[in-house]
């Protein structure tokens, strides 16, 4: 058993969850019809009313809603409340197309900081925690996020955004901050340079919060070596609220999705229809307690697989494991699916010759795909250079399933992030 921020919330009973997401998503099915014209739309072309919604079952009723909803009516059209009422936006960061914003409720951002104190306290978070926020401020949900959650739960913040590397770690060892919050990539950087600056014995963290971006076990070991901590995973998207989603525990097998804020379901990406428990497919969230812009059936576009068995830590809402990457993330070269993170693996198998710092560049030439990934080797690499690029091809090319260039660079030559990381550059759009 573990400590929580909220226990009657973080272990309620299974039946109870029910109940409360029932009441829940009553009352948000009712307020979306009468104040948001999209969605009363949707339910009259569908043929349902507020009152068919009778068990959890019938949420299957609802139609979606998708990203490109939120492009099509931006900024403002699917607000349930009064503009007057929003008291802070933000916006997605642009990953995969036009930004979408998102408005909050006084209300709502007291639930987020909720979501997110609950995960700091899972990582052996108190009062007396010093978190250094280094996601970065701003319209992301990163920065602010993390920020609000840790001053809700009466810990020290360090609220320093991303970037400025060498400050930020002198910082860190000065201040002692016990908790790092940013992304998985630029939590690798930081290790990096912690190890440049010949630092590690003199800093006090003891756990960092990555997410925001996919990231594998191979590089949590990486991290947690680098920097001396145990790296937690934490997951979040700015349609929904923002990082605090969902949250590992102590345990760390699967994240604990915060279910007495929203409802999550696993629907197959091709046709849409509800998978039963246990199958892996997209994830798709309805916010039953946000009032500022609810959102119904929200298609996550993020894979993953749902485990509702309980955990050793006594928390009772359901887990979803590590995302697989998303519908959107996933490369199709020469008709093979591909995943970064599938390279990524490769690559920390093999992170005494190399780094994983990499680069995807996909070409159309001559009506073929190109596909061609950039590694840097590692410093403390002394071996044959041809003969480590023949490994990694034969080693991709069976992970994969298809072959690729690799081209090995030298140490730091591809440009480190500060936020998410680029992973693809994908020049085939541009020469349809
Ligand atoms: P954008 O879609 O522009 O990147 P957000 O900043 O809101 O917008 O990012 C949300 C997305 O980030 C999620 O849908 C998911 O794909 C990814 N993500 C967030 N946290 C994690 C995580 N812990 N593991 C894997 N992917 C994550
Ligand atoms: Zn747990």
């Amino acid at each position: 058993m573990g400590n929580y921020f909220q226990p009657e919330i973080e272990t309620m009973q299974r039946d109870d969850i029910k109940k409360h997401q029932l009441d829940k998503l009553r009352w948000q099915v009712k307020r979306v019809y009468e104040n948001v014209p999209m969605y009363k739309e949707r339910m009259d072309d569908a043929g349902v009313k507020p009152k068919d919604i009778k068990s959890l079952s019938d949420i299957s009723k609802l139609p979606f809603t998708t990203k490109q909803d939120l492009r099509d009516y931006y900024p403002f059209q699917l607000l349930a409340v009064h503009k007057r009422d929003i008291v802070r936006i933000h916006a997605s960061s642009g990953t995969t197309g036009k930004q979408v914003v998102a408005g909050y409720t006084r209300k709502d951002l007291e639930m987020w900081s909720d979501a997110f104190a609950r995960m700091l306290v899972a990582t052996g978070g108190d009062t007396k925690s010093i978190v250094q926020v280094a996601y970065g401020y701003g319209l992301f949900t990163g920065g602010l996020g993390a920020h609000q959650g840790a001053e809700r739960l009466g810990a020290m913040v360090v609220p320093i955004s991303s970037g400025n590397t060498e400050r930020q770690i002198r910082f860190m060892c000065d201040l002692g901050s016990t908790h790092l919050c940013c992304t998985p990539s630029y939590a690798m950087y930081l290790g990096e340079t912690v190890k440049e600056m010949g630092v590690k014995n003199q800093l006090k963290l003891k756990a960092g919060i990555f997410g925001a971006e996919p990231w594998t076990e191979e590089m949590r070991k990486k991290i947690e070596e680098a920097l001396g901590i145990k790296a937690y995973d934490i997951y979040g998207l700015t349609e929904i609220m923002g990082p605090g989603v969902a949250y590992e525990c102590e345990y760390q097998n699967g994240m604990h999705i915060c279910e007495d804020m929203v409802i999550a379901e696993i629907i197959d990406p091709d046709t849409g229809e509800t998978l039963p428990e246990g199958s892996f497919g997209e994830l798709v969230l309805t916010t039953i307690a946000k009032e500022g812009q609810p959102m119904m059936r929200y298609r996550t576009r993020d894979l993953c697989q749902l485990n509702y068995e309980p955990c050793a830590c006594g928390r009772t809402h359901v887990r979803m494991m590590k995302p697989a990457g998303r519908t959107d993330d996933m490369l199709i070269i020469r008709g093979v699916n591909v995943f970064p993170s599938q390279i990524e693996e490769v690559l920390l198998r093999n992170s005494i010759e190399v780094s994983p710092n990499y680069q995807i560049v996909v070409d159309r030439v001559n009506n073929t795909d190109t596909f061609d990934i950039n590694v840097e080797l590692s410093p403390r690499f002394t071996g044959d250079v041809e003969a480590e690029k023949h490994k990694l091809q034969v080693q991709l090319r069976s992970a994969l399933g298809i072959g690729a260039k690799v081209h090995l660079l030298r140490p730091k030559s591809i440009e480190r992030s500060e936020g998410k990381a680029k992973r693809v550059i994908d020049n085939r759009n541009l020469r349809d």
